[in-house]
């Protein structure tokens, strides 16, 4: 059986099969964001692996919204640490 792991972009923490998202990650998306996931979830999509294509449109949803929230705090950071360069070490 392979681990199943969080569905962000670039984080492999394992999950449970049921969850989408570790801890984190998951209560960093909004709240209408985590309830289409759960709407549209299915008990027993993740054995027969047939979610549907309104699951997968949320989930899709979800990981883009995560990806563009990262991106947007890393630049965020980046532009800090280019004003204060003295705070960062370098
Ligand atoms: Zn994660």
């Amino acid at each position: 059986m392979t681990v199943h792991t969080c569905h962000a972009v670039g984080c492999n923490e394992p999950v449970d099969a049921k969850l989408f998202m570790c801890k984190p990650h998951w209560f960093t998306l909004p709240s209408n964001i985590r309830e289409a996931v759960w709407h549209h979830y299915r008990p027993g999509q993740e054995k027969d692996k047939r979610p549907t294509l309104e699951y997968l449109g949320a989930a899709r949803r979800a990981t883009t919204w995560l990806e563009a929230f990262r991106q947007k705090k890393l630049r965020e950071w980046q532009q800090h640490a280019d004003q204060n360069p003295t705070l960062f070490g370098f």
